[in-house]
C-alpha cells in the first residue's frame, strides 16, 4: 500500500480558540491523519518534497464537532417515532446514511443517547442496535466515532412498547442498568419522564443507586428530562448530565453548576417542529392549538439555557436528531439556537466542540492541535461570531481525498 501524501492546508483562518477572534493566514500540515504542525502561512518553513498543498484561502478551519445528543439508527423527520418500528436491517442501513450525512457536516463524534432493541442475528440476544454500528464503525477511519448509551430505560407507560427497557421500582431500575453495561453500553440513559407529567419514574435513592453503579464500573449516568420534576431528581442523584432540560429553574442550574452537572442542549426540535407547521399536515404542528403549545414549550427550553448559561453550567449541544425530528447533518440549526439562548456564537461553537469532548471524557474530540488527530473540516464564513457559517462545509479534512 502506498501512503497517502502529507497535505498542507494553505493560508485559512482557524476557528480553534476560546474567545471571538480567528487566527488569520494560518497553515497546517497534515500527515498520516495527524496534524504535524500549525504556523503562519508567512512562516511555513521546510515541506516535505511530495506535499500535497490546498489553497485552504478564503476558508475557516473548524475542529471536528461532537453530536453530543444523537441517535445514529433512527433518520428523524416528522414521523421519526414512526421509524424506530422499522425492522433492525433497514435502520442500520439509516446508520449508514446517518453516518454520511454527519461526516460531510463536520461532525466527528456523535454520542448515541439511545436506539431500539433488536435482535442480534449472531446470538440471538436482545441489545441495542447502536452497539453494532459502533462495532462496525470502529474500524473505519472515515466514519464518525461513536460512544454509545444503548436504549432507553424508562418507566412503563412513557416510551413506545418493545424497543426500550422498562424498569417500574429501584431493583428493576438497577438490574436494566446492569444489564445495559453487560451488553456493552458506554454509559447509561435513564428517562426521567414519567408516566405522569409532575411526578418522576423513580425516588432519588433509585436513581442514585444506578450513578453509583455505573460509576463503580466507569460508566457515567445521562438522563432525559424534559420537566422539572424529574431533572430535580437526576441533579440531586447526582447524574452526569441532563439532557434537553426543557424546564429548569434558577435553583436546579445553581446546583448543576456546583456539581458539574453538564446540560446537553437540544433547542433546535423547537425550530425543526416550528417548520412542520408549513411542511406537513400533521395537527400537532399545524393547528393553532399545537403552535401554540410548540411556542410556549420553546420559549421555556430557551429560558432553561439562558438561565444554565448564566448560571455556569457546562453546556454541551446535539440535535436529538432520530430520536427527534432533525436529521443528522443539521447540527448547524442547534448552534445556531444556543446563540439565540444567549451564548456567544464562540461559545455556542464551544458546546458543539470542546464541551462535547469534555463531556465524553475524550480529550482530543472537538480540538485541533498539534500532534493531534487532523479531526477538522473548513466552512466558508467566521463561525467564531456566525454560526450559519458551520452550514457552509467545503471540505472535511478526514476523508479522502
Ligand atoms: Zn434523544
Amino acid at each position: 500500500m502506498i501512503a497517502p501524501r502529507p497535505t498542507l492546508y494553505r493560508d485559512a483562518a482557524l476557528a480553534d480558540g476560546p474567545g471571538p477572534s480567528l487566527r488569520r493566514s494560518v497553515s497546517v500540515l497534515v500527515a498520516q491523519r495527524r496534524v504535524l504542525w500549525i504556523r503562519p502561512t508567512s512562516d511555513e518553513g521546510d515541506l516535505p518534497p511530495n506535499v500535497h498543498v490546498i489553497d485552504a484561502g478564503g476558508s475557516t478551519i473548524v475542529p471536528g464537532m461532537v453530536d453530543a445528543h444523537s441517535h445514529v439508527t433512527l433518520p428523524g423527520g416528522s414521523h421519526w417515532i414512526d421509524r424506530g418500528a422499522d425492522p433492525p436491517e433497514e435502520l442500520l442501513e439509516v446508520a449508514e446514511h446517518n453516518g454520511d450525512l454527519l461526516t460531510r457536516a463536520g461532525v466527528r463524534w456523535a454520542r448515541d443517547v439511545g436506539s431500539p432493541l433488536a435482535v442480534d442475528p449472531r446470538d440471538g440476544r436482545r441489545r441495542a442496535l447502536a452497539l453494532r454500528v459502533r462495532e462496525r464503525w470502529q474500524t473505519d477511519p472515515n466514519r464518525p466515532r461513536i460512544r454509545v448509551a444503548g436504549t432507553w430505560i424508562g418507566h412503563s407507560g412513557v416510551l413506545t412498547g418493545g424497543l426500550a427497557m422498562e424498569a417500574d421500582d429501584g431493583p428493576a431500575l438497577l438490574k436494566a442498568a446492569s444489564t445495559q453495561l453487560d451488553d456493552g453500553a458506554d454509559f447509561l440513559k435513564l428517562y426521567l419522564d414519567g408516566p405522569k407529567k409532575e411526578e418522576a419514574p423513580w425516588s432519588t435513592e433509585d436513581v442514585r443507586a444506578v450513578v453509583e453503579l455505573a460509576h463503580g464500573r466507569g460508566a457515567k449516568v445521562t438522563a432525559h428530562s424534559g420537566f422539572l420534576v424529574g431533572a430535580r431528581v437526576g441533579i440531586d442523584a447526582g447524574v452526569d448530565s441532563l439532557e434537553h432540560g426543557f424546564e429548569l429553574d434558577s435553583d436546579a442550574v445553581a446546583k448543576m453548576a456546583r456539581q458539574g452537572t453538564f446540560l446537553v442542549s437540544t433547542l433546535a426540535i423547537f425550530r425543526s417542529w416550528t417548520s412542520f407547521a408549513q411542511t406537513t399536515t400533521l395537527p400537532r404542528f399545524v393547528s393553532d392549538e399545537g403552535k401554540e403549545r410548540i411556542a410556549l414549550r420553546r420559549e421555556r427550553a430557551i429560558e432553561s439555557v439562558r438561565l444554565a448559561h448564566r448560571a455556569g453550567v457546562r453546556i454541551a449541544t446535539g440535535t436529538d436528531f432520530g430520536g427527534g425530528s432533525l436529521r443528522a447533518n443539521h447540527l448547524a440549526w442547534e448552534v445556531e439556537a444556543l446563540v439565540e439562548a444567549g451564548l456567544k456564537p464562540w461559545e455556542a461553537l464551544a458546546s458543539a466542540t470542546v464541551r462535547g469532548g469534555e463531556l465524553l471524557g475524550e480529550a482530543e474530540a472537538g480540538r485541533l492541535g498539534e500532534d493531534g488527530p487532523a479531526d477538522f473540516f473548513l466552512v466558508h464564513g467566521d463561525p467564531l461570531t456566525d454560526p450559519t457559517a458551520l452550514w457552509r462545509v467545503w471540505r472535511v479534512a478526514w476523508l479522502p481525498e
